[in-house]
């Protein structure tokens, strides 16, 4: 059976040159309960844990269940449910972490992390209270986001009204070696600008929650859909502002897309795992379906 895609195997063999030897390998599949496995994420596991394979890593899984508002136990419990049934399990303590009421790689049940690494940021100066609003920002780009030109930088974190907290980057290009893609180079203070890391409602945002986590657990290998390559370089950044020194290096897989050109997360629900498994189809066949249209 092709349980991985071949690419995913070559990328995880350099991986294993690259940073074997010295440090254990580490990687990490971190979904959002915020709804049920479909087939796009069939193939993302698909790329984690071949990577994994030919990089003789660990894998580690993570609910990155930050936006409070969007993530439900119930969607969580049948992530889990899908990941086992699909066959794309780890002897890794997260995974029986993740039983459990209280988990370390559950991003809700450990917010004494992102404060730490809030005060820590603040400390050294580098936050500010930003309380600009959509309509204050420049028309969003190529890519979808708006750049923030860096307004309110001095401001103090605490200001009245709703307001977002935002890190100051350093103005660097950053250069990150992409197994897939080739170097990266990025300019992110040009390309994005100051990175909210808590938003106006208080949440820690995906962009800082995904870097104090990567970093406490010692993720070097980063596997991930190409639709957020954007975000490599200011997650680099914002690692090294909060003291990262150990090197990472990233797979950007290709995506799936529906006939139409869609993202296939963006379409309804009726390739979910679990509808495909209620209609009768096999783990193996799911996986299968999950790869057909790689590359
Ligand atoms: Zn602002």
């Amino acid at each position: 059976m092709q349980r991985y895609p071949d690419d995913a195997l070559v990328c995880g063999e350099v991986a294993r040159r690259l940073l074997g030897g010295h440090t254990p390998i580490v990687t990490r599949f971190a979904p959002s309960p915020t709804g049920e496995l479909h087939l796009g994420h069939v193939l993302h596991a698909a790329w984690v844990w071949g990577v994994a394979e030919g990089a003789g890593a660990r894998v580690i899984v993570r609910m990155e269940d930050h936006d409070r508002a969007r993530c439900t136990p119930a969607f969580e419990r049948a992530i889990l449910r899908d990941l086992a049934w699909l066959g794309f399990t780890t002897d890794d303590p997260s995974l029986a972490s993740l039983q459990e009421a209280h988990s370390t790689f559950r991003q809700s049940n450990v917010p004494e992390f992102y404060q730490a690494a809030f005060d820590q940021l603040a400390r050294a100066g580098l936050l500010y209270g930003c309380t600009c609003g959509r309509a204050d920002l420049p028309a969003p780009g190529p890519d979808g986001e708006r750049h923030y030109p860096g307004t309110c930088r001095g401001e103090p974190i605490d200001r009245p009204g709703r307001t977002a907290v935002r890190v100051m980057l350093p103005d660097h290009v950053t250069a990150v070696e992409d197994l897939r893609l080739g170097t990266l180079h990025q300019h992110p203070a040009r390309e994005h600008g100051d990175p909210v890391i808590r938003d106006a409602q208080g949440q820690w945002t995906y962009q800082f929650c995904v870097v104090v986590d990567d970093l406490r657990h010692g993720i070097n290998l980063i596997v991930r859909g190409e639709d957020i390559l954007a975000s490599t370089g200011r997650q680099l950044l914002l690692g090294e502002l909060l003291g990262r020194t150990t090197p990472f290096v990233t797979v950007h897989h290709p995506l799936l897309y529906a006939a139409d050109g869609t993202k296939l997360s963006k379409r309804d629900r009726s390739e979910t795992v679990r509808a495909l498994r209620e209609a009768g189809m096999s783990a193996r066949e799911v996986v299968e379906a999950g790869m057909m249209d790689d590359g």
